[in-house]
């Protein structure tokens, strides 16, 4: 019997390696660290982990980092050099410099509170703040105030508050390679339409509900990554369409429902990534 209860254990051990981690923010909140080796991303932005993240530095050339408690400055080296670059670009523009929020968590995954996606280590919010910034210790960017760029009916930005240059720190970030998609608050893509008829770039300013104060990025899945899922490429256009209109409509005010249904399934090979070391 104990011969056989021992064989089974050993057949059903491969069985166990494949059975998916939960899909829980709870879990996924607490590694305080990511596993080590290289980096492998796995599945897509909304449901997915990573492994062998590494931490953007709290500081450096062009950049700060905020709310570094929340320990979610983790992402693939793709994302953090894409950091380093654009902050660099943005600084020789003569940008202040840039404050950066949450990229992901040092494992990936679904996170306790703020975010549906940022799972794989390639989402980034920037906030939309020109203010200077002078040098400060990263505990005193704790606590952080952005005013909403946009109108409170959201059909523009507010010209009170939104400058050519908040438009051309959004043209800089959506004209860098790597970038898949770039999330701001419909009013602020309404007003771009219209200060950039036709441009190239505006075609992954995506418009959202929120992204009114900051901007996320996106970037695609890097090359040599088999197991990372991109999300469908944003369709042909300018995108200043109906379906930017859309977003001013009654049914985009409504709060969009739970989807039913059982929770989503995390991918098995997150597993590896759950219970490692
Ligand atoms: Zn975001």
């Amino acid at each position: 019997m104990r011969a056989l209860a021992m064989l089974l254990a050993l057949v059903a051990t491969p069985a166990l390696a494949q059975t998916p981690p939960p899909y829980s923010g709870q879990a996924w909140g607490q590694f305080s660290a990511p596993t080590p080796g290289a980096t492998h991303i796995i599945g897509g932005t909304g449901l997915g982990c990573i492994a062998g993240a590494v931490a953007l530095p709290p500081d450096g050339p062009g950049w700060q980092a905020v709310r570094i408690s929340r320990n979610r400055h983790w992402g693939s080296p793709e994302l953090v050099r894409f950091l380093q670059n654009f902050a660099g670009q943005a600084q020789r523009q003569g940008f202040p410099a840039l404050w950066i929020g949450d990229m992901g968590q040092p494992r990936g995954g679904p996170m306790p509170y703020g975010h549906a996606s940022h799972q794989i280590g390639l989402d980034v919010d920037i906030w939309l703040d020109l203010n200077p910034k002078p040098p400060s210790l990263p505990a005193a960017r704790e606590a952080i105030d952005v005013p909403s760029l946009v109108l409170p009916d959201e059909t523009a930005v507010d010209p009170a508050r939104f400058t050519p240059a908040h438009a051309a720190l959004i043209r800089l970030a959506a004209s860098q390679p790597g970038v898949d998609r770039i999330f701001v608050n419909h009013g602020i893509k309404r007003s771009l339409c219209q200060m950039f008829p036709g441009a190239d770039w505006l075609r992954r300013v995506r418009p959202w509900r929120g992204h009114d104060s900051h901007m996320h990025i996106r970037l695609r899945c890097p090359a040599g990554q088999a197991d990372c899922r991109d999300q469908p490429p944003v369709p042909a256009g300018d995108g200043c369409d109906a379906s930017l209109a859309w977003w001013l409509s009654e049914d985009a005010r409504r709060p969009a429902p739970r989807a039913p249904g059982p929770p989503p399934r995390m991918p098995a090979l997150c597993a590896g990534v759950f219970g490692g070391r």
